[in-house]
């Protein structure tokens, strides 16, 4: 898809969808990676945020714990300021920018001071929000017609702005907006003007999002239900026979990791498409970055390697890091691939030959089992005397394929390609293990594992006691061991694919 490139001083109201960031539409992900100024409430993913450039100026105007950090006013005042001062500003808002969102009126102070501004739709909590708990709004047979509306207005007011008593005789579904504070009084109104005591009525707190809830209940029991269940803000509420069909329709609360809590523990760069692939299962995912992974101190050893690759018989990857900041610093040099053009090529497992062939490159060797020791096994059948072999790798990785290869004859050259540092984890991050909030930690390098124990000392032990442990492969497995850690999950194969597959098999079991 091909969109206009933005022009100087255009306001870009993007719809962010009602959660789940993979909700947004591909023109607002466009607007945001170009936006120069972001406008953005609450209950906003940060990995929409996170597509601004990173010189975007981010401003907060949400409301926190029901209180307000700007009024409309400002928020318009805002938009305008930053409006006339020109670039790509993008005020990004909860599902749909033009329902209930005030977006109107935001839009209305544009038109007032002269700035051109665009709509780019959203999600609204109406189409993300059911269809993430089963429930489909209309449907042949029971409802043909479906009504948004908002639950903030007291219908027991002399001149309510919602004429419930009209909304309960259609036969519609309702969906109510800003409802939870009202629940008692909507209810008692659509009851006295004829709905139906046993209509059904789910209750959907944050919607799809992995921590979603619902709720159903029938219409004359409502009140008691949110009562006893203490539905919470963010929360849509359906009414109307179509809840029933949840009953066959429900696909995201089934998801085998669906109400999980799950903790990543590799470094934040790595953390995104691990987190991806679970929350697809349902995962709810937390990072606790224990590793900073970042370029070499210096490139005066890699870069004498890179330049003269020919001179290589093997080179040797023992992580997907390895590929990456090898084939980074090749690129910046002025070279590609074809530098290894006369070279062999091994890959420790799936994952690190996977980054191989995303740069052209099919590994021509991975061992069978993938882990340092079945790179010597693999390499064992193979006749390396006088070879030069090369292992791009992290200052802190272990000696023991050199020294392997070296007593097969060959002369290996162990470069240091990326550094690999302990990241000092969060207080808020560590609460999270202490607060029962985690059900399994993922460790995915003894690294993690290290760092954890030398960032918490001996409190690692009691922080992880009763939180499942699940590990990459045996050589992430045996540190966990030598912290007296039980190791719950461990795939067959190390990638990350079949890491995610045994976590799903764990929980299948235990259910
Ligand atoms: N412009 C937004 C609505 C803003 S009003 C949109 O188009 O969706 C805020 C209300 O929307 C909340 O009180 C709640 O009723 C509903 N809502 C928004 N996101 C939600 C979510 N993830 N789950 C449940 N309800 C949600």
């Amino acid at each position: 898809m091909r969109l206009p490139d933005p022009f100087k001083g255009h306001v870009y109201f993007v719809g962010a969808g009602p959660g789940d960031p993979g909700l947004i539409t591909m023109k607002g992900a466009h607007y945001l990676s170009r936006a120069n100024v972001i406008l953005y409430d609450d209950l906003l993913d940060q990995r929409l945020l996170d597509l601004a450039p990173t010189d975007c100026e981010k401003i907060y105007v949400g409301k926190r714990g029901g209180r307000s950090s700007c009024s409309q006013d400002q928020i318009n005042e805002l938009l305008v300021e930053h409006g006339r001062r020109g670039g790509v500003v993008v005020r990004l808002k909860g599902g749909d920018p033009f329902v209930f969102g005030r977006g109107g009126e935001e839009a209305l102070a544009l038109v007032d001071a002269g700035i051109p501004f665009e709509i780019v739709s959203g999600v609204t909590a109406a189409a993300g929000v059911p269809a993430y708990a089963g429930i489909p709004l209309t449907h042949r047979g029971i409802a043909a017609a479906a009504v948004l509306v908002t639950g903030q207005e007291d219908p027991t007011r002399t001149t309510p702005a919602v004429d419930w008593a009209a909304l309960a005789q259609l036969e519609s579904t309702l969906v109510i907006y800003m409802g939870t504070r009202k629940l008692e009084a909507i209810a008692a109104i659509l009851l006295e003007h004829g709905r139906a005591p046993e209509t059904p009525v789910a209750m959907i707190e944050r919607g799809t999002w992995p921590g979603q809830r619902t709720v159903t209940t029938r219409l004359d029991q409502v009140t008691s239900t949110a009562a006893q269940a203490d539905i919470r803000s963010p929360a849509l509420i359906v009414v109307g026979g179509v809840v029933a069909l949840r009953e066959t329709l429900d696909w995201y609360e089934q998801k085998p990791l669906f109400g999980r809590r799950l903790m990543i523990t590799r470094s934040r760069e790595q953390t995104g498409d691990l987190q991806l692939l679970l929350e697809a299962h349902g995962a709810q995912v937390a990072a606790l970055p224990m590793l900073d992974i970042g370029p070499p101190a210096d490139y005066v050893e890699l870069d004498l390697c890179l330049r003269d690759l020919g001179r290589f018989a093997w080179v040797a990857f023992t992580s997907p890091n390895g590929v990456d900041f090898f084939f980074e610093r090749l690129y910046q040099l002025g070279l590609d691939a074809r530098a290894l053009a006369t070279a062999s090529v091994a890959a420790v497992g799936l994952a690190t030959g996977e980054h191989l062939r995303d740069r052209g490159l099919q590994p021509d060797l991975v061992p069978k089992r993938q882990s340092q020791d079945g790179l010597i096994e693999a390499f064992a059948g193979i006749d390396l005397s006088d070879s030069h072999i090369l292992l791009p790798a992290s200052p802190i990785a272990r000696p023991d394929l050199a020294e392997a290869l070296e007593l097969q004859g060959a002369a290996v050259q162990q470069v240091t390609a990326y550094a690999n540092q302990p990241a000092a984890p969060s207080g808020d991050d560590l609460r999270a293990l202490a607060d029962g909030h985690v059900d399994m930690a993922i460790f995915a390098s003894p690294s993690s594992l290290h760092n954890l124990w030398s960032s918490l000392g001996a409190e690692a032990s009691s922080r992880l006691a009763g939180i499942a442990i699940a590990c990459i492969g045996p050589t992430t497995a045996g540190a966990a061991a030598d912290y007296g850690l039980d190791v719950a999950v461990q795939p067959a194969t190390s990638s990350m694919t079949a890491l995610v597959e045994a976590i799903c098999n764990f929980y299948r079991g235990s259910i």
